[in-house]
């Protein structure tokens, strides 16, 4: 499944249910069933003495009265005598439960043992091995009121009508809350399913429609074709009033697009992209695709992003549904591989899935990594490949703390199970995956993947599966002998070392980083577990076999070497100025560039940036600051590598300067520390003013370009960037002005809508829109500007709605929370709305789903000071097993704030150096200028009163007062160059004032600079007499910010796109 915009999946465990038992899965003393007996079965995975062969499943949900009933007659394997059988069922009302045996039919006596969702069906007489058995249940249950099992949707028409569906949501354990199964992956059967409904209403499932029976009282009942052998965990069927729109593919599936009928002219787009998708992957893969149709459903509650079930697979309708007018670039790229992932999955996870939940990757790395692979072919125009190096950079985030977990890593409770669908399973998964194919080479990882397909097919596997089919591949007469670069997987202990490879990547938690050292044409490696901790023991007895591959300033060819020990040599055949390890960042790891090596990088990427490529620099980018974090590299030579960004024009390098430089002024936002944070905010924009400068307010250019641009002027609006904030302003008000109807350019809505929402009246405007409007796109856009208002009662009034779900869907309620807490006027909003409602939100998102993990990080990981970690560690240690305390999101958000802190006290010194020295520096460049330009003014204009000499004269002030500062050795209290439109410089002693300017900066702003917005100095605090002042001080000293308060929006990070 897809966690979109956030998560994934939820498991629901209400406290009652037991849920959170030992993670042994077993109990310690004989399990009581329900009714006192003793329970026959002591584990949570299930015996294996019986396995389904095929369900027979009637099911009649009643959407007036939500609820539903069903009957499920299933036909068993006995693979050993028994008299027990035991299968899952969870808050169903079981009745009627019978045996269909050889001898006659005859009643089971049924036990229930909650906490493990389980029965046990008993016997009076065996079951023997070899004959046929079926047994068959009456159940009845409500509509599941959460975002799992078979649950209740509504939605809004635009008359005001609220009409309902039920949908289902199986993965990872609640088919069991639908009907009676042995709901465990590896127990895979068929389905011949029905469903009773109203006339009214359409019934659709996993396979076409065979024919349809009248019953009495006028309901219908729908007779489906019966499933391919398959895990319970994909069944599915929907019962609602949707319009659906359908074309054939070249191999003849028939793929439909289901949505609201008010909607249903949102889904021409997805139609031709399963199609030609569908199509790739029967090609690819070389299996067609086994089923006659595909259906694909924008559902209007949803919580993870969307569903794989095998036939019907289920979208968000933010997943599904595109307008072309109003959807943008971002838009069509993350809907095109949401459906990439989910029909990805039909070969990968639903023909082959993994055995059980513990190998979660081989099913969600693999879809990940296929969006890439199939989106670069099918549709090369959205350069998908410009973003593949993100999933890794996220992946490496959770995998750097100690609280991670191996890729392939022990699973029995359901909340472990759900804690599974993460970054790790995912985007580590499809980082590992995409280090081999470029190990192997494409052709032979293609050929690999295809026999481990066709060799499993309606099987269950395991890790070392997928390695012998990859490691099969060395003895292939397919492979070209011009593609053997992986003599190394394949070399002499043949049999091994694939997996001898691969399972250093996914039965260890982390990744190494890998130190260079090069000395002439030496070059000194080794290896060690990169880890943002104080306990150095923690990294201890970590070693990968890791496919290294460099190049060199006196080589572009990519060398390949695999580095398995801790330490090893190479030897270049000439001395070089530079190396490159890591090339394109197509592997797993860190570098860290020891000696001189940072330095010559950094003068590459001054001189010569583009000699590297674009994802080189980002990965230079993210490694650096990584490295900042953990001590091996002082802050002061990552920002002096920054710097070069200001001739940066690719999206990823761009992007990732703004992800290692953005969430420094983040963490100062959440502290007392105005100064040094406005400062650095102006050095961010000082960087990227060019390419600010350069873009265009438009929709033109690739989806690479269109993505960038909105992601500059948005950064430039929030940060109150004058030319930004001007035309974002005009194109807000031209809107409303047409009362939402005129049509702004897509890309740069986002920003449009982000000034409007710092009023009172732009933010009620906007909120109208949203409420009426039917284009999801547009509306998430006015969410997230609404999200960032400066407006607290707003903000607050959000969160509330969206937790009660009648104005605001529920389904979005953390995303709402999490831009509200990375809000600098929000965040103590969100962090209480998180304490005072988490017994609700773990109900209804369930302990353990991507969604609260996404909630308890979001909310907590810009703190960075001993008081808060407190104050999070008293909440969440106040937590019982059953609220939660046990889950990894909680030691994350533990690590994160100790490491933010840790940061904090060993970087700020040294940033606030930097940045002085910086502006010291840009200070004397304009001196320099400056004295040519005042010389030559001096002769031809001094004469008479001239801006260019009063300038002279605040420069010649200016130095004046570092001179004394320099003197008594205190720099100057806060300092400006008092006329508009010279550079932002300006410094300060931050610590200390603080304080009293964060509290200036609240009144109206009677100064302006480039860059920054604050209250002119008086002479006082430039230490200077009022002679000293220049003529045109205090003609200056009036408003001149383009805008009102600084309104301390918040930068929002480029949607993190989803994963399943
Ligand atoms: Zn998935």
């Amino acid at each position: 499944m897809l966690v979109a915009p956030l998560v994934l999946l939820l498991v629901s465990f209400s406290p009652s249910s037991g849920a959170q038992l030992p993670n042994q899965g077993k109990v310690k003393d004989v399990p009581i069933a329900t009714n006192g007996q003793p329970f026959p079965w002591d584990r949570m995975r299930l015996p294996k003495t019986v396995s389904p062969l095929h369900y027979d499943l009637t099911i009649h949900p009643n959407l007036t009265t939500l609820d539903f009933t069903g009957v499920a007659r299933i036909q068993l394997d006995v693979h050993q005598d028994t008299s027990t059988i035991v299968l899952h069922a969870k808050q169903l009302q079981v009745s009627k439960v019978l045996l269909l045996a050889p001898e006659g039919v005859r009643p089971l006596h049924v036990l229930e043992y909650p906490p493990f969702h389980q029965l046990a069906l008993l016997s009076d007489s065996v079951l023997t091995k070899g004959r046929n058995y079926e047994v068959q249940l009456e159940f009845a249950a409500n509509l599941s009121d959460s975002f799992h099992g078979f649950y209740k949707s509504s939605y809004r028409t635009r008359s005001g009508e609220v009409r309902v569906l039920a949908s289902t949501q199986f993965e990872a354990t609640f088919a069991r809350g639908a009907f009676p199964c042995f709901d465990e992956p590896a127990f895979k059967a068929n389905f011949t399913i029905r469903m009773i409904r109203e006339p009214r209403h359409i019934a659709i499932s996993n396979m076409p429609k065979v024919k349809t029976v009248d019953l009495p009282g006028g309901l219908l009942e729908d007779h489906f074709d019966t499933t391919v052998k398959m895990s319970t965990y994909l069944v599915a069927y929907i019962v609602s009033d949707f319009l659906s729109v359908s074309k054939t593919t070249q191999h003849g599936v028939k793929i439909s697009v289901y949505a609201v009928p008010e909607k249903i002219d949102q889904t021409a787009f997805a139609l031709d992209a399963a199609v030609k998708l569908l199509d790739f992957y029967d090609d690819y893969f070389d299996i067609p695709y086994p089923l006659p149709k595909q259906d694909l459903a924008a559902i209007p509650d949803f919580q993870s992003g969307a569903m794989e079930n095998w036939g019907l697979t289920t979208y968000r309708e933010t997943g599904l549904l595109f307008d072309p007018e109003k959807s943008s670039a971002s838009d069509k790229l993350g809907l095109t591989k949401v459906i990439a992932h989910e029909l990805a999955h039909q070969w990968f996870g639903n023909l082959v899935t993994m055995e059980w939940w513990n190998d979660l990757w081989l099913n969600e790395g693999f879809a990940k990594f296929m969006e890439y692979i199939s989106l670069d072919i099918t549709y090369p125009e959205l350069q998908v490949d410009d973003f593949f190096l993100g999933k890794c950079f996220e992946a490496m985030e959770v995998d750097s703390l100690s609280s991670s977990h191996p890729v392939s890593t022990d699973v029995e409770n359901p909340t472990q199970i759900q804690e599974m669908f993460d970054d790790v399973s995912y985007d580590k998964g499809a980082c590992i995956l995409n280090m081999l194919r470029d190990f192997l080479t494409p052709e032979a990882f293609e050929i690999g993947i295809i026999r481990y397909l066709k060799r499993y097919s309606y099987q269950n596997t395991v890790n070392s599966h997928l390695w012998e089919s990859l490691t099969d591949i060395c003895n292939s007469d397919d492979l070209i002998e011009g593609g053997m670069k992986h003599k190394e997987f394949c070399s002499k202990q043949k049999r091994q070392s694939g997996s001898a490879i691969m399972d250093t990547w996914t039965l260890q938690e982390g990744f190494p980083l890998v130190t260079v050292e090069v000395r002439g044409r030496e070059v000194r490696l080794s290896q060690e577990r990169f880890l943002k901790t104080d306990d150095p023991s923690l990294t201890e007895g970590f070693l990968w076999q890791i496919p290294l591959t460099y190049m060199t300033s006196a080589s572009n060819t990519i060398h390949r070497f695999l580095l398995k020990s801790k330490t090893d040599v190479l030897y270049l055949p000439e001395p070089v100025d530079w190396v490159k390890f890591n090339v394109d960042m197509s592997g797993y790891y860190m570098v860290h560039y020891a000696g001189e090596g940072w330095n010559s990088i950094i003068k590459v990427l001054q001189h010569n940036h583009t000699a590297l490529t674009s994802n080189d620099r980002a990965s230079l980018i993210h490694n650096i600051f990584q490295l900042v974090s953990i001590g091996k590299v002082r802050l002061d030579t990552a920002l002096e590598l920054s710097l070069y960004l200001s001739r940066e024009t690719e999206i990823m390098p761009v992007t990732q300067g703004f992800g290692e430089l953005v969430p420094l002024y983040k963490l100062m936002e959440k502290r007392d520390m105005a100064a040094l944070e406005n400062q650095m905010k102006g050095y961010i924009v000082d960087l990227f003013r060019g390419l600010i400068d350069r873009q265009e307010w438009t929709d033109s250019g690739s989806v690479s370009e269109r993505v960038l641009r909105s992601y500059l002027l948005l950064f430039g609006t929030v940060r109150n960037y004058a030319p930004c904030v001007t035309k974002a302003t005009q194109l807000f008000n031209k809107w409303k002005d047409s009362d939402g109807n005129m049509s702004l350019p897509v890309d740069v809505t986002t920003a449009a809508f982000m000034i409007g929402a710092r009023t009172p009246e732009g933010w009620d405007f906007l909120f109208e829109k949203y409420r009426t409007s039917l284009q999801m796109s547009v509306k998430s856009r006015m969410k997230s500007a609404m999200a960032f208002s400066p407006l607290q009662d707003k903000l607050k009034w959000m969160m509330e709605q969206s937790l009660h779900g009648e104005i605001m869907k529920t389904q979005d309620l953390p995303d709402v929370v999490v831009s509200v807490s990375r809000n600098p006027r929000g965040y103590k909003l969100g962090w209480d709305f998180l304490q005072a409602n988490w017994h609700t939100m773990i109900k209804k998102f369930d302990l353990g789903s991507s969604t609260i993990s996404y909630m308890v990080n979001g909310v907590t990981n810009q703190y960075s000071t001993r008081e808060m970690l407190d104050e999070v560690k008293s909440f969440f240690g106040s937590l019982t097993e059953e609220t939660g305390s046990e889950m990894r999101c909680i030691r994350q958000t533990y690590e994160t704030i100790e490491d933010n802190i840790r940061w904090m006290d060993t970087n700020l010194p040294l940033l606030q150096a930097w940045l002085d020295k910086r502006s010291h520096k840009a200070l004397h460049e304009d001196l320099i200028f400056l004295s040519i330009l005042g010389f030559g003014l001096s002769i031809m204009f001094c004469t008479t009163f001239c801006r260019a000499c009063s300038r002279l004269r605040e420069e010649a002030i200016e130095r004046e007062a570092w001179r004394r500062s320099e003197q008594d050795g205190h720099a100057p209290s806060i300092y400006f160059i008092p006329f508009p439109g010279s550079r932002s410089r300006r410094d300060s002693d931050d610590h200390l004032r603080a304080p009293r300017y964060s509290q200036e900066f609240q009144s109206p702003p009677r100064y302006s600079m480039a860059g920054y917005c604050g209250p002119p100095p008086s002479y006082n605090e430039l230490g200077l007499k009022p002679d000293d002042l220049p003529p045109s001080y205090t003609e200056y000293n009036t408003p001149v910010c383009p805008i009102t308060p600084p309104p301390h929006t918040d930068m929002v990070q480029p949607q993190a796109e989803s994963q399943q």
